[in-house]
C-alpha cells in the first residue's frame, strides 16, 4: 500500500500528464499546505500563474472546493473517523500543476485554560473556565471536595456551601496527551464577631490584662481574673483585696466558644 506522500505525488505526476494547451511558467498558492482540525473548517487561499485559467484536478471527498477565478475556497467536513487522514488539493493551469496537501488531525495539538485558578466564598456555587483546545476529548480528575463537569469546551466548577475552615482543591483538565490544572479554593464559614480569630476583647479590662481599682480609699492596678490572670495574693493587701497577675485581654469568643467560625 501506498503511503501518504507517494500517494500525493502518483497524483501529482498524474496531473502533469495533461496536455498543454496554454503553456504557464509557474503555478503557486500562498500557502504551501492545509492542515485542519478535527471540527469542520473553511479557509481560503490565492493562487499564482501566468497561464490561462485555474482547474480543480483533484480534491478529496470530505473537502469541498470552489474555484473564482485564482481563488479557492474549501470547506473541510468533520473527522469522525477517529483517523488523522490526508490527502491533497490539485490545482492545474496552463499544463502545471500544484499539489497542495491536506491533513486533518483527530488529536488535540494545544490545551488551554483561561483561568488557572478559581475562588468560592463559603456559599459555594458554581464557576465556569473556558477551555482552549483543538482536541475534543476533553476530560477532568478532581481531587478534594468540589465537582467539575465540562460541556463542550467550558469547564463547570461546583463548590457546596461550607461551613467548616477553608478548602482547596484542583481540577485537571485533559485532551489526549495535554493537561491544564484549575486551583479551587472555598473559603470556609468565618465567625463575624471575632473575624474567625476565635478570641474578642477581654471586656472586664478592655484588653490591657489588668484593672485599675478603687478599694477602700486606695487605688491601683490589679490583674485581670477574666482573662486569664491567676490569684497570687488574697487577703496580704491593708483592706484584703485579692490580688491577680495580668490577664492576656482576651477572652474566648461567645458567638463562636471560640472556634472562629
Ligand atoms: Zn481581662
Ligand atoms: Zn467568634
Amino acid at each position: 500500500m501506498m503511503n501518504r506522500v507517494t500517494m500525493i505525488m502518483a497524483v501529482c505526476a498524474m496531473m502533469m500528464g495533461f496536455a498543454a494547451c496554454d503553456n504557464a511558467s509557474y503555478l503557486s498558492a500562498n500557502m504551501q499546505e492545509i492542515e485542519s482540525n478535527q471540527e469542520a473548517s473553511e479557509g481560503v487561499l490565492t493562487l499564482s500563474s501566468d497561464g490561462k485559467k485555474f482547474e480543480i484536478a483533484h480534491s478529496p471527498e470530505w473537502i469541498t472546493v470552489n474555484l473564482a477565478d485564482s481563488v479557492l475556497s474549501y470547506n473541510i467536513v468533520a473527522n469522525d473517523t477517529h483517523e488523522v487522514r490526508s490527502d491533497s488539493i490539485v490545482v492545474t493551469c496552463g499544463g502545471m500543476s500544484l499539489c497542495i496537501p491536506v491533513t486533518q488531525n483527530v488529536k488535540a495539538t494545544y490545551l488551554k485554560v483561561d483561568q488557572e485558578s478559581v475562588s468560592f466564598e463559603k456559599e459555594g456555587g458554581s464557576q465556569t473556565v473556558a477551555i482552549d483546545t483543538d482536541g475534543g476529548n476533553i476530560t477532568t480528575e478532581v481531587t478534594g471536595d468540589i465537582t467539575a463537569s465540562v460541556e463542550g469546551k467550558t469547564l463547570s466548577i461546583s463548590a457546596a456551601a461550607n461551613d467548616g475552615g477553608s478548602k482547596s482543591g484542583e481540577v485537571t483538565v485533559k485532551c489526549d496527551e495535554f493537561s491544564a490544572k484549575v486551583k479551587v479554593t472555598v473559603k470556609g464559614s468565618m465567625c463575624a464577631r471575632c473575624k474567625g480569630t476565635g478570641k474578642i476583647k477581654c471586656p472586664a479590662c478592655g484588653g490591657s490584662g489588668s484593672q485599675f481599682v478603687s478599694s477602700g480609699g486606695e487605688c491601683g492596678p490589679i490583674g485581670c481574673n477574666r482573662c486569664g490572670g491567676r490569684l497570687v495574693m488574697r487577703g496580704g493587701g491593708p483592706r484584703g483585696v485579692d490580688l491577680y497577675s495580668d490577664g492576656t485581654g482576651r477572652i474566648n469568643c461567645p458567638d463562636c466558644k471560640g472556634a472562629g467560625r
